[in-house]
């Protein structure tokens, strides 16, 4: 049941999935590819309890414990990465440097450029003696759509 829940989830292709979890030294399992598939679904993080509803509601039979597991296992190789807060929320991330701009308003993730976020914290070498490590770093802010909002309104 799980392999076919993956398979026909837009997005990311079963096929794919099996290929970078197999890249990534894990074993391409039904629990492993469906939890991925969910992620995939969203540009948002979202909490393991999310994840265990969205599963639920297919009719899958899983713990939110297995759940935890499966998203660490998926954490611990960087599929998945891992943003704090009073609640631990995942989503799935890209092998390739880059720095998370998180938006508080609406909780969208854009992929920002490393080399862009160097310059940006370049003046905290000069004022601060200290060199930002900005690679899956997390910035905190607010997107340009809730900025608009917020100018409209
Ligand atoms: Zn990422
Ligand atoms: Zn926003």
């Amino acid at each position: 049941v799980a392999a076919r829940e993956a398979a026909s989830t837009s997005g990311t292709g079963a096929v794919e999935v099996v290929g970078l979890l197999r890249a990534a030294g894990l074993s391409p399992t039904a629990q492993r590819r469906t939890v991925f598939e969910v992620l995939a679904g969203y540009e948002r993080p979202v909490s393991a309890a999310e994840v265990h509803d969205v599963l639920r509601g297919r009719g899958l039979r899983i713990g939110l414990t297995t759940v935890y597991r499966t998203l660490h296992a998926l954490a611990e190789v960087g599929l998945v990465h891992v943003f704090a807060g009073e609640e631990r929320r995942y989503r799935l991330c890209l092998p390739a440097p880059h720095v998370h701009l998180v938006c508080e308003a609406c909780g969208l993730v854009i992929e920002g450029s490393v080399d862009a976020a160097r310059r940006w914290w370049e003046p905290a070498r000069k004022e601060a003696d200290f060199v930002v490590n900005v690679e899956h770093s997390d910035v905190y802010g607010t997107c340009g759509r809730c900025l608009a909002g917020l100018r409209a309104g």
